[in-house]
């Protein structure tokens, strides 16, 4: 009978935040698939459970996702965990879920910590309707490309950032979304947990010059609605170049020629009003 991949949530740097659920999940499982070895190993050790490790990560996920589904198909139970925080969200992990669920092998998850719905959470922003934009892309393109499509985008947006990265897409993101509120949240469940609550134009002169430290969450807030300009009646109008008409001494016509011009509508018509009020 094929066995199960369990995807288990990991603290995001407090170690409290692993759950009794997530502790009984390690123990349980046949083998562990870590992002990083190393890290990982550190957290069993804690916990003072051992398992065989195997590396599972963006460069050997293609080949190693096989290896692991066969042997899942075998029977076996894995767990996939990353460094920190969820599996598969910025994380390799989304590619085995995705082969696994194609092959109908069952995937269950013990939820813990992620980074983004800790910021969002603690943004100040809305949370009503939000995207997740996850890491910008250094290439220029895309990078543009992808913050060019959000330049309407009218609901809460988060955003991963490495600190040496951060100057640079602060800037990027003031000059393509214009100023906006934003909330820096960094070290999130870390000794040096803080949420800075400022603008777009304050945080990148906070940063220009450096001294980013820990890791970053950015929760930008929506484009404003857009500013739909109020349709203007026609008798509106005649009003309008009737005062416009009598304080710069101007002829009907000249006078709804103007005012057509700011409304958009027919000078034929306003006159036409014009006369009727007049
Ligand atoms: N899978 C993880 C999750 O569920 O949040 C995200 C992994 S992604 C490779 C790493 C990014 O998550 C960091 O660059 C940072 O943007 C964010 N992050 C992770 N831990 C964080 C923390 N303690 N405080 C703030 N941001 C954090």
């Amino acid at each position: 009978m094929s066995g199960t991949l369990t995807i288990v949530g990991t603290p995001i740097g407090n170690l409290g935040d692993l759950s009794p659920r997530a502790v009984e999940a390690l123990e349980a499982a046949d083998f562990i698939a870590a992002e990083d070895t190393r890290v990982t190993l550190g957290l069993l050790n804690h916990f003072g459970i051992k398992k065989p490790l195997v590396s599972y990560y963006e460069h050997n996920k293609r080949g190693r996702g096989e290896q692991l589904c066969a042997r899942i198909e075998a029977g076996e139970n894995c767990v996939l965990v990353s460094d920190a925080g969820m599996p598969a969200i910025s994380d390799p992990g989304e590619d085995l879920v995705a082969q696994c669920a194609a092959r109908g092998i069952r995937v269950v998850a013990v939820p813990g910590p992620t980074a983004m719905a800790t910021a969002l959470a603690l943004s100040g922003l809305p949370t009503g309707r939000f995207t997740f934009e996850g890491f910008l892309s250094m290439n220029k393109k895309s990078r543009r490309e992808h913050l060019l499509s959000l330049r309407d985008e009218r609901r809460t947006m988060v955003f991963y950032e490495a600190p040496h990265k951060l100057p640079a897409t602060l800037r990027d993101l003031l000059d393509v979304l214009g100023d906006r509120r934003v909330a820096l949240a960094r070290e999130l469940t870390k000794v040096h947990e803080e949420v800075i609550r400022t603008t777009l134009a304050e945080a990148a002169a906070r940063y220009a010059d450096g001294g980013a430290r820990g890791e970053f969450v950015l929760v930008i807030e929506g484009a404003p609605e857009a500013e739909t300009e109020e349709a203007v009646t026609v008798e509106e109008a005649a009003a309008l170049a009737l005062a416009l008409a009598e304080e710069e001494n101007l002829s009907p016509s000249e006078a709804a020629k103007r005012v057509a011009a700011e409304t958009g509508l027919k000078k034929s018509e306003i006159y036409h009003a014009m006369n009727q009020k007049g």
